[in-house]
């Protein structure tokens, strides 16, 4: 197969573009470069069955034929989308639907990551695919919260009017080598903070939960919902659930660091608890993670200090 990845330069969007050529695939990576970075793409500059283009999706191209769509681009991290929040609306709807279009053209399959943003600030717990969620649709995170429930509106319109063949993943919090240590998000922020030796910043009193997904384990469970027909949501994390106080907790024990642990205010808005309910991705893509925090702390911190040795 040729296959579309768009954010390729990405976390998640690198780490695909990894598995899919292990399968044997060719790739064509495409991404505008403005919160993922060729440096996690460096170690396929000689990998012919790799093309790179430098585009955004939201203006359309012709990238020729391919077989498979995958869309992962759109800034992801609080931060990123806050600082970028036009475009993070802009990439969920018109580079959503340039992505469908491609997809239509060539016949091609089609999957798009969503998220467990889609579900708020959650009044269910765990949240199934069932739940519509409890979004504000005006807040600080709107900008990345309504980008992606558009972005499943129109994957569903092009499978229900346009006979796209379409996938839908939910993805809870994933973390794992090739975040962007500046990318504000929890993991990247404590990692590098216990490793500099610096305050940990837990937002809030920290009884706030997130339940997190090693990265390996959570392109496994994409690579089989790309190979199956399920077209409703499927959500794929880790549904093991800790407070952030709890993580902080974590960081501090696997990096043997002596941090002190600092509160700072809880920014407007951020879901009180999140934990996946996984019962669909095991029934129907025989899919669970196997990486518990501890051991995907340590699979990342060699990467981490990389990142802090290069900016040093
Ligand atoms: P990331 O910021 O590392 O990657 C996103 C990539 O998309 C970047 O390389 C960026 O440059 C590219 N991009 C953004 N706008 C673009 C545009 N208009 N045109 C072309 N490229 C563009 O983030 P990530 O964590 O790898 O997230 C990838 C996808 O997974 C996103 O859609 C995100 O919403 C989703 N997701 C991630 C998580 C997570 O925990 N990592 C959780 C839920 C959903
Ligand atoms: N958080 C924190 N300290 C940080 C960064 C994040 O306490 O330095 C909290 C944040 O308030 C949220 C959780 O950790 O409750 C996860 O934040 P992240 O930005 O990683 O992703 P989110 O799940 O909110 O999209």
């Amino acid at each position: 197969m040729r296959v579309l990845i768009a954010g390729a330069a990405g976390f998640l969007g690198s780490h695909l573009t990894d598995a899919i050529l292990k399968e044997g695939h060719q790739v064509l990576g495409v991404d505008n470069l403005c919160t993922g970075s060729v440096a996690n793409l460096s170690h396929l500059k000689a990998e012919p069955r790799f093309e790179f283009c430098q585009q955004d999706i939201c203006s359309p191209f012709e990238p020729k034929q391919v077989d498979y769509v995958f869309n992962f681009a759109s800034p992801a991290s609080p931060a990123d989308y806050t600082r970028l929040g036009i475009e993070t609306l802009m990439v969920g709807s018109a580079g959503t639907r340039n992505l469908l279009e491609i997809a239509k053209k060539y016949r091609a399959k089609f999957l798009h990551a969503s998220t467990s943003e889609c579900y708020g600030d959650p009044e269910q717990h765990p949240q199934t695919e069932e739940y519509w969620g409890h979004v504000n649709p005006i807040g600080p995170r709107s900008v990345y919260d309504e980008s992606k429930r558009f972005s499943e509106a129109l994957v569903m319109a092009y499978h229900r009017y346009e006979k796209v063949d379409t996938r839908l993943v939910r993805i809870f919090n994933t973390y794992g080598p090739r975040l962007q240590m500046n990318d504000g998000r929890v993991i990247s922020n404590f990692l590098t903070q216990a490793l500099r030796g610096d305050e940990l910043t837990i937002y809030g009193d920290g009884s706030q939960t997130r339940s997190f997904c090693y990265v390996s384990d959570e392109i496994e469970g994409i690579l089989r919902l790309s190979r199956s027909d399920e077209h409703a949501p499927v959500n794929i994390g880790n549904p093991t659930e800790w407070t952030i106080l709890e993580c902080a907790k974590a960081v501090l024990r696997v990096t043997g660091s002596k941090s002190i642990i600092a509160h700072r205010p809880l920014p407007q808005d951020d879901p009180s608890q999140r934990q996946p309910d996984i019962g669909k991705a095991i029934r129907l893509l025989k899919w669970e993670p196997k990486i518990d925090l501890d051991t995907g702390l340590k699979l990342s911190l060699d990467y981490f200090r990389a990142c802090i040795e290069a900016a040093a």
